[in-house]
């Protein structure tokens, strides 16, 4: 018998979610997290009275009933309803691409209107490219799709800056579908619930595991790479739930797979409404960031006088060491996964997890219903 159940790797969402599930059924756990919190990229911290989104906004969006059930246990969420901002030069533009958009971009009111514009913006782009049924790249596609305007303002820069390479260079695959609402509505996500935790994400991972570690049932170990001590820690327990990177778990002996990451940069303003948004993002190249987050804006408000708290987001290659935010899911990083993924199913009593663990561009609401069914799985079905 050895000393804990299981040993998870990583305290992100994935990680913490299936602790809960595990202790709840009495499981004794060891967390490790080489970072000095827990948390994974949903980690605020308070910044002059303000939770700060320190890995980026993180909006809560689902339609799955059964997370959102098991989520609001863990904390009351705010009605904060993501409605981003896109900024060219001085051109301002509502996301999603909207009747709000419409209008601003060509004066347009009614969604005759504007079918009948992006109908005319797009044959002419249809008339310029070679094989428009078969595009080269992503200009090509996106062009198709939106027509010159929408594509120069809203597409090009934005997309460019967060894939560090030209459009003409980029796979036309990236942009497949481009949703058009021909509403007056601003809601970036077309999901049911969302929202944002009111005491901040960081309360609602402490509240998922306060539980099992008032029960001494999880242990957590910060500051903990599980690379660093693998053979002692892989010998203190059972089962492994790994939710690191996929290609470092077998030591990238089939090669490297590929991120995007990202540097930001955050400063306390001493104003009370920088931009009047949560998101704005800048579509044109020249800027360097993507986008900018205010980060008051997400709790709904103006409970912090005289302060803002700002993050300007900028994309960055991944080189080794970098944080890896995005996996890059084109042909060979997909290709080199799916061997990965056989090497993973072969290794016995290891449950890789998350969006590291598996490659995939998780959002929060897929990483719970992912970590709820592997705990299923591990506690359940295989036990
Ligand atoms: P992570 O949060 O990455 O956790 C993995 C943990 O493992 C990390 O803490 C890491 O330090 C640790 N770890 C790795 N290797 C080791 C090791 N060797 N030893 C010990 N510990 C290790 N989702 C949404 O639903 N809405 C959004 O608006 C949204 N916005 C996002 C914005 C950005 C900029 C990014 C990057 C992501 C966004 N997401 C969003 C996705 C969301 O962050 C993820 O779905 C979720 O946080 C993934 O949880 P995870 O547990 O899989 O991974
Ligand atoms: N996008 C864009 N202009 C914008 C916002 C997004 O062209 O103002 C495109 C871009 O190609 C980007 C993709 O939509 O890579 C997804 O962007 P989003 O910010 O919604 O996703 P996230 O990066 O938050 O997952």
């Amino acid at each position: 018998m050895k000393e804990y159940d299981y040993l998870i790797v990583g305290t992100g969402l994935f990680g913490c979610v299936f602790a809960e599930r595990a202790a709840k059924e009495g499981k004794k756990i060891l967390m490790v997290e080489k970072r000095d919190h827990i948390g994974g990229n949903i980690y605020t911290d308070v910044l002059a009275g303000i939770d700060v989104h320190v890995y980026g906004a993180h909006i809560f969006h689902t339609n799955n009933k059964e997370v959102w059930d098991y989520i609001t246990r863990f904390g009351e969420f705010n009605r904060y309803t993501n409605c981003p901002i896109a900024r060219y030069k001085d051109e301002l533009y509502n996301l999603p691409f909207n009747m709000n958009t419409f209008h601003a971009l060509w004066g347009v009111k009614t969604p005759d209107e504007a079918k009948a514009m992006i109908e005319k913006q797009t044959a002419e782009a249809r008339s310029t490219i070679p094989d428009p049924e078969n595009p080269a790249n992503l200009r090509e596609q996106a062009l198709l799709l939106a027509g010159k305007d929408i594509y120069e303002k809203l597409i090009e820069g934005y997309t460019e800056k967060q894939w560090g390479r030209r459009a003409t260079e980029l796979p036309p695959f990236i942009i497949k579908r481009l949703p058009f609402r021909f509403t007056y509505d601003n809601n970036y996500f077309n999901a049911k619930y969302q929202g944002i935790p009111v005491r901040g994400y960081s309360d609602l991972i402490q509240n998922i595991l306060k539980e099992g570690m008032n029960s001494g049932l999880i242990k957590i170990l910060v500051k903990t790479d599980f690379f660093k001590e693998r053979e002692e820690l892989t010998e203190k327990a059972e089962k492994i739930v790994y939710t690191g990177p996929l290609d470092e778990y077998f030591g990238k002996k089939l090669g490297a797979l590929e991120f995007r990451s990202l540097r930001f940069e955050t400063e306390v303003m001493d104003c009370d409404n920088f931009q009047g948004n949560a998101v704005v993002n800048y579509t044109e190249y020249e800027i360097p960031y993507t986008r900018i987050i205010e980060h008051k804006h997400f709790a709904l408000g103006t409970h912090v006088v005289g302060k803002t708290v700002v993050t300007k987001e900028y994309p960055a290659d991944w080189t080794p060491g970098a944080e890896p935010y995005y996996p890059v899911n084109d042909e060979r990083n997909n290709k080199l996964c799916e061997e990965y993924m056989k090497l993973a199913k072969a290794e016995r009593n290891v449950f890789f997890g998350g969006r590291l663990g598996l490659y995939k561009y998780f959002d929060m609401d897929q990483v719970i219903a992912e970590a709820l069914n592997t705990a299923d799985l591990a506690l359940h079905i295989m036990n």
